[in-house]
């Protein structure tokens, strides 16, 4: 498969885009063609793993690493349970947060690193790689547990300075050894820009060599296709005949354009919800048309508090830039912060389930939803216990914290502070 940049100047094959990140001209890649998985492989999809979904996907995308690699990448990457809940009779939770860093960015952070290391292992100048992220909490985490340790890449990790949570701060500045944290005095938005500024500026780039765990990078976006995918198959194994639309909380509008790889593979499913907390640029163009990026609103699903997400680019392209295409299939709702308190009381009290705030907001809008005909599922985001400062008050009950979520607790923070300015960040890089 050849990728193309949404700017229209850069092109690269798989590998090539992974290890660039962002296109040399700014831009996001796409993959040139749209591939379909085999109507046989549909047709016994019920009957499929996850890691026999995964791989299938994958192979469409995939023809530089050989069937055999690609298959244990698959299954070391994934090598936790992804439960989907009932929460009501059409109304599903599907849990992606069992991974090391109970977030879902776990699949797309392991699958990365693990195909990045591979190609390094392929490489004959082994120079560093230097993987710059951005992130408001869960990125930050799931990238630094991915790529701990892996031999000839280093994790620059830029997170906005007192706006992450406790634990997600823990999470963020205990590795050490290779992974290096940028604490920024400003807001996420701030550390998008800086990152972005980083990967496409040339005489930095001369002297080292960059590439972007964010979701700009498509290595991290099409391992996410596969929960989509098996969601469905989960349904159709127990007896759904119409298609599921998909409840995507969202801030960058990764996992959304994800969920759109899978459909576009051939995968079962009906349409998408995009799901925001009170920063509504989507949804606003959805309804408006009119694109309006702006500075983020901090909110207490703050891994969504995305001012210009990122992704948007990507799906306009998708949709050849008609906002009715678009509209078709994905429906655009903005979900307050008192609303998501609500729903996380609600289902508490209804059912006993606990709900973070990112996947609260997918809850609320799925409550909100026009009577839809098949099964919904929401995408489970977050574990709670990861928000606990918003969800233990809400319930009036504490939440035990999970085994993984306890070691970092114990560590020592270690931080780089800088200022939101990109001189304040060359001069960072370029001394650590
Ligand atoms: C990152 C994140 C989101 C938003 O996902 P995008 O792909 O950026 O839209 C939602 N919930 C949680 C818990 C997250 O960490």
């Amino acid at each position: 498969m050849r990728f193309h940049s949404t700017n229209g100047k850069s092109r690269a094959g798989f590998s090539e885009a992974l290890r660039l990140g962002l296109a040399p001209d700014g831009g996001l890649f796409m993959p040139d063609i749209w591939p379909h998985v085999s109507a046989t492989f549909l047709r016994k999809l019920p009957k499929k793993h996850f890691h026999e979904i995964a791989l299938a996907l994958f192979k469409l995308f995939v023809s530089e690493i050989p069937e055999r690699e690609l298959k244990k990448i698959t299954r070391e990457a994934f090598d936790f349970p992804v439960p989907l809940i009932r929460l009501e009779e059409n109304l599903f939770v599907l849990e992606l947060f069992h991974g090391p860093t109970m977030a879902f960015k776990d699949f797309g952070a392991r699958f990365l690193s693990r195909t990045l290391s591979y190609f390094l292992r392929k490489e004959k100048d082994r120079g560093t790689l230097n993987i710059i992220v951005a992130t408001s909490g869960d990125t930050g985490s799931a990238v630094a547990s991915g790529f701990f340790n892996v031999p000839g890449i280093r994790v620059f990790i830029l997170y906005p300075s007192g706006l992450v949570s406790r634990l997600q701060e823990q999470q963020l500045t205990t590795y050490g050894k290779n992974i290096i944290a940028l604490e920024v005095k400003g807001t996420f938005d701030d550390c998008q820009r800086l990152a972005k500024q980083a990967l496409s500026d040339k005489s930095l780039n001369a002297e080292m060599r960059f590439s972007s765990a964010n979701s700009i990078n498509f290595g991290r976006l099409l391992p996410q296709a596969s929960y989509y995918a098996y969601a469905a198959a989960l349904l159709q194994r127990g007896g759904f005949k119409k298609k599921p639309t998909f409840i995507v909380p969202s801030g960058n509008f990764g996992n959304l354009f994800a969920g759109l790889i899978a459909k576009k593979a051939g995968f079962p499913i009906a349409r998408f919800v995009a799901a925001t907390n009170a920063n509504s640029v989507v949804p606003e163009y959805l309804q408006t048309g009119k694109f309006a990026p702006r500075k983020s609103k901090k909110t207490i699903s703050n891994a969504m508090d995305v001012g210009n997400p990122s992704n948007f680019v990507r799906i306009l392209e998708f949709y050849r830039g008609s906002r009715k295409a678009m509209a078709k299939d994905i429906l655009g709702m903005s979900i307050s912060d008192a609303e998501t308190r609500a729903t996380i009381r609600d289902v508490f009290c209804g059912s006993g389930y606990v709900l973070d705030p990112h996947t609260a907001v997918g809850v609320a809008a799925a409550r909100k939803l026009p009577g839809s005909e098949g099964p919904v599922v929401i995408l489970g985001t977050a574990h709670p216990a990861k928000f606990r400062e918003v969800v233990e008050p809400v319930i009036g009950k504490e939440l035990p914290l999970p085994k993984q979520l306890q070691a970092p607790m114990k560590k020592k923070k270690r931080s780089v502070v800088i200022r939101p300015r990109f001189p304040d960040l060359v001069h960072a890089l370029r001394r650590l």
